[in-house]
């Protein structure tokens, strides 16, 4: 209705989208700083102040207030597991930020409680001991009290499984079960398992054992995907580069995410590798995959971005710090042959290094076939985790023109890498400064979802704090980066591994409508709250992904969590302790907090640090 002259218009160039009164980071250094911003069929269309983007205001465009909040281009993780991650998605309990034991097992009795007879309870790394206040893991008789007959599976890390006995039924684990090749099933007295699963070093026999649960049909996977995506966005994920995984096949593990694209329903841009599954099979299956796909195929919303991060299997590294560094047989010429065939037919690849060791074996392959003028200019092949990679091997690397993609897997594991490798070794992993001041690209992510959460802003926190979840600072001042640098790992250096640098990573006209409104202004948080911002508001080319707070409801509708009964439906997924939300979250967090400083008390009282008050509450207070 026109009122006091103004007339909504029809506005040539009308935007779809225009967020105003916000203070956005663009990420392009020729305008660092803007006011407001327009989007128009899934492109920026205009960055500067609300004056600027006023006349781009139509009928029908959406108009965002930031409320003066801070506005970044939209979070890239550049190793996320996130295919295989959807594809599981509603089927796990998340302890990903839970700060209990306590706690956590409170919402496996009652996830149990809530899960059909079949189905299993499983809780699939994001988590470590060290983050709880009591610092340790289930043992298998709380998990059989929690959950006497439903399976329970919990994965932490790369180290070990805890199963209940109900799981060890379902898997069949008994005396005569044989330990797996790398693996070690725990027995008691009789020979019988006792529950807990060990990778002795290494995982297989931890995924084998999950591998071993049942699965989603695949019209639910769809529907987990989508709802995987959607809790990414939340925290302000708007791109992903895929690192494939064990178990994870191509086409048909593929299968949901084309789909999904094909449909317009997915909510984050996914760059996605191939990762050959089969010993012995691989330079076979990257010889049917040369032929059949091309690095680049696809578009801005699924691309095929290249092979990795394994190539073969013998060349890989087991990242279980709490076991010795594996000793890998000799590997060279499969590698070599792997290497060759991807290069020769211009593809890119990921890799997985761990240690400097293997980096440098990989490095005499890849400096091999440069030296044939085989290897590819640029910075479409890298090396990721690289947590002990020397100056040495990052100054190779810089030679052949590879980067690095580095995840905060010791934010999850550095206290066990410190007892290992000693302080000043963890005080170097990974070498974060010494790769940027070699002009290295370094992109930033988790790895997740089976270590590390895939949360975001954990991982911005381990980049500028260097400290764990559990909270001590294994990185020391000159191994960590500023704001700006660890946010620019998070978004321009993905967009370089995928070659979309000119269109991704950055607010500027002509870019993609990618960015997050946060919660709390990234730049001038205190650090320690950094793990905490969440997104108010993600766009993605234009579209609201996620809306929060005063945003609530401005998001594309998306189905009810199937099935019913899925952990995702009652706790969600990554477990917030931000202030606010409902009166009833509200009082379920105090709750959690006075039961935690009661278990934190009793703690101190056992070992004599504190004593027991005679009259432990105020009878007023106690009612
Ligand atoms: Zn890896």
């Amino acid at each position: 209705m026109p009122v006091g002259g103004l007339v909504p218009r029809a506005v040539e160039n009308a935007a779809d989208v225009v967020v105003r009164n916000a203070k956005i980071h663009t990420g392009d250094a020729r305008r660092p700083q803007a006011g407001a911003l327009a989007i128009r069929d899934g492109l920026i269309t205009a960055v500067g102040d609300d004056a600027d983007v006023a006349p781009l205001i139509g009928p029908a465009t959406t108009v965002v207030d930031a409320l003066g909040r801070r506005v970044v281009p939209g979070l890239n993780d550049s190793h996320l597991h996130v295919i295989r991650g959807g594809l599981n998605y509603v089927l796990e309990l998340r302890w990903d930020g839970v700060t209990s034991l306590r706690e956590g097992l409170a919402m496996l009795r009652e996830q149990a409680a809530r899960t059909p007879k079949g189905q299993w309870v499983r809780v699939v790394g994001g988590w470590s001991a060290e983050q709880f206040a009591e610092r340790r893991l289930p043992t298998p008789a709380e998990l059989n009290e929690a959950a006497p007959d439903t399976p329970v599976f919990v994965l932490h890390l790369y180290q070990s499984a805890v199963l209940n006995r109900a799981a060890l039924q379902a898997v069949g684990y008994t005396r005569d079960t044989p330990d797996p090749k790398g693996g070690q099933i725990v027995r008691g007295r009789g020979g019988e398992p006792n529950g807990m699963l060990l990778a002795a070093p290494s995982a297989l026999i931890l995924y084998s054992t999950l591998a071993k649960a049942p699965t989603l049909a695949p019209e639910e996977r769809k529907s987990s995907t989508r709802h995987f995506l959607r809790e990414l966005n939340r925290f302000g994920l708007t791109s992903a580069i895929d690192a494939a995984g064990g178990f994870q096949n191509f086409p048909e593990n593929y299968a949901t995410v084309t789909e999904l694209a094909r449909e317009g329903l997915l909510s984050l841009r996914i760059a996605y590798h191939l990762f050959p599954q089969t010993p012995g099979q691989e330079l076979d299956d990257l010889t049917r995959w040369i032929e059949s796909v091309r690095p680049g195929d696809g578009d801005e919303w699924l691309r095929l971005n290249g092979a990795g991060e394994n190539l073969t299997w013998a060349a890989a590294d087991f990242e279980n710090f709490a076991e010795p560094r594996p000793e890998l047989g000799g590997y060279e010429g499969e590698f070599e042959k792997a290497v060759r065939m991807l290069t020769e037919h211009g593809w890119g690849f990921r890799l997985h290094a761990t240690y400097d060791e293997t980096i440098r074996r990989d490095l005499a392959v890849f400096e091999k076939l440069a030296a044939e003028g085989l290897f590819p200019a640029g910075n479409r092949w890298l090396f990721d985790h690289a947590e002990t990679v020397s100056r040495d091997s990052l100054d190779r690397i810089a030679a052949l023109g590879g980067a690095l993609s580095v995840q905060n897997r010791l934010s999850f594991q550095g206290e066990v890498f410190t007892r290992r490798y000693g302080v000043g070794a963890a005080a170097e992993a990974p070498p974060i400064r010494a790769m940027l001041d070699r002009g290295l690209t370094v992109a930033a992510g988790t790895d997740a979802t089976r270590v590390s959460s895939y949360n975001p802003w954990v991982a911005l926190h381990w980049l500028v704090s260097g400290r764990t979840v559990g909270g001590p600072a294994i990185r020391p001042p000159q191994n960590r980066v500023d704001r700006a640098t660890a946010l620019a790992m998070y978004t321009t250096a993905g967009a370089v591994l995928t070659g979309e640098q000119d269109v991704k990573g950055v607010l500027r006209t002509g870019c993609y409508g990618d960015l997050a409104v946060l919660s709390d202004d990234f730049f001038t948080v205190p650090e320690h709250e950094i793990p905490h911002i969440e997104s108010l508001l993600t766009v993605v080319g234009g579209r609201i992904v996620h809306a929060a707070a005063e945003y609530e409801g401005l998001d594309e509708e998306l189905p009810a969590v199937s099935p019913a009964w899925s952990p995702v439906a009652r706790f969600g997924g990554y477990r917030s302790h931000r202030s606010g939300g409902t009166g009833a979250r509200q009082a379920e967090l105090l709750g959690e907090v006075v039961a935690e400083s009661e278990l934190h008390r009793r703690w101190r009282v056992g070992r004599g640090l504190a004593t027991e008050p005679s009259q432990p509450f105020d009878p007023c207070f106690l009612l």
